[in-house]
């Protein structure tokens, strides 16, 4: 093996694979940064380079990519997904004088967000999935919005039980969602949102990064307590360029945005996901019990497929005997346990078949001894 192109197969959750061809850019221009002599680790963030050709230029590429309107600003900022856990309350919660926010809860990212907004408002579950065991999405009709909170938030893909929205919700409350681990998996509609946020280092980026898409109309109700640096307003004056930005996943993100054009868009992208996923749920359907993906078809997640086996020493060898063949970060998150491959725009077809083909040939030698 040519130890320096050797690639696994990384179906990790975040960080997570990012597209071979984006690293070999990076990896072109690190000493040499478009004839500056500089690496773009040592760029200035206000050289005029930087902003033309990241900043301006990763905005101008992720507006094309999602057909963003006008009406939205875009900002890369520092603190992952999970800073946004905050900032949405802060920045948003003074919009209703009674400080009321509704959420759905469909699972451990959602539970999170709310537990973090509950610091600052009158926080209310519209819709509670875990009466369903985090299987499906209770039916819109049933939810019970409340009509003059200040926001609805929502996970669009939970990334650790794998339990995805298949459809965005209707309200007339500013919807705010949590796309951290499905965003450019698929188009999207950005004029049915208030705030769409993700942190880069699922299917964007390298880790230290959130993207933030909000509405004009919705910067600028902070609490007055906000940190400076939290509000929305700071940042949407500053083009994300208040403080020192997380430069190099910048960099990369716009890197990405670049790749997917090159590839064909979200359209292109969507459909590959689809059939990666298809390909390895059809494995897990077909196994007569031996893998179990508890999730309702309707709401299987695209990007994460976590299953489970008859037995934990069973999904113990299946681990060991995956990473000897080079499959790798299939281990559950520690919360749930089992399995989970993360199926990202940067997993490849070849990855997901060498899987499947994995899995088909691990259940054929264990079932028999069951
Ligand atoms: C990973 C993840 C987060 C947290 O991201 P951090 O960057 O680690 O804060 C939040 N929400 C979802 C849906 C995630 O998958």
């Amino acid at each position: 093996m040519n130890h320096s192109t050797f690639r696994a197969h990384n179906f990790g959750a975040g960080p997570a694979a990012l597209p071979e061809a984006v690293l070999k850019k990076a990896q072109a221009e690190l000493l040499n940064w478009r004839s500056s002599g500089m690496s773009i680790l040592e760029v200035g963030h206000r050289s005029p380079e930087f902003i033309e050709h990241i900043a301006n230029h990763a905005e101008q590429s992720l507006r094309r990519l999602l057909d963003i309107p006008n009406n939205y600003e875009v900002l890369f900022l520092a603190g992952g997904g999970q800073s946004q856990f905050g900032m949405v309350p802060l920045n948003l919660l003074a919009r209703d004088p009674n400080k009321r926010a509704d959420y759905i809860n469909s699972g451990i990212w959602s539970e999170k967000a709310i537990l973090e907004a509950k610091r600052y408002g009158d926080i209310h579950i519209a819709c509670d999935c875990h009466p369903n065991q985090l299987t499906t999405i209770p039916k819109q009709s049933g939810w019970k919005i409340r009509k003059n909170s200040a926001y609805l938030h929502y996970t669009d893909n939970e990334t650790i039980g794998g339990l995805q929205f298949p459809f965005i919700p209707e309200t007339d409350l500013p919807l705010v969602s949590d796309m951290t681990s499905s965003l450019l998996s698929r188009p999207l509609t950005v004029s049915r949102f208030g705030i769409i946020y993700a942190g880069a280092q699922k299917n964007i980026s390298a880790a230290g990064l959130c993207i933030v898409i909000i509405r004009r109309d919705l910067v600028g109700h902070a609490l007055p307590f906000t940190p400076t640096l939290w509000n929305y307003q700071t940042q949407c004056d500053a083009k994300s360029l208040f403080n020192t930005p997380p430069i190099f996943p910048w960099y990369l993100a716009s890197l990405v945005f670049d790749w997917i054009h090159e590839q064909g868009g979200l359209t292109v992208m969507e459909k590959r996901n689809q059939e990666k996923a298809a390909r390895l749920y059809q494995v897990i359907d077909e196994s007569k019990g031996f893998y179990r993906n508890p999730i309702a078809a309707e709401a299987r997640s695209m990007m994460n497929i976590p299953f489970s086996l008859p037995t934990a020493a069973l999904e113990q060898d299946f681990l060991e005997a995956a990473k000897s063949q080079n499959l790798v970060n299939l281990k559950g998150h520690k919360l749930l346990g089992g399995i989970r491959a993360s199926l990202y725009n940067a997993v490849t077809l070849t990855s997901v078949e060498t899987l499947a083909n994995f899995m088909l040939e691990f259940a054929d030698t264990h079932q028999k001894h069951l």
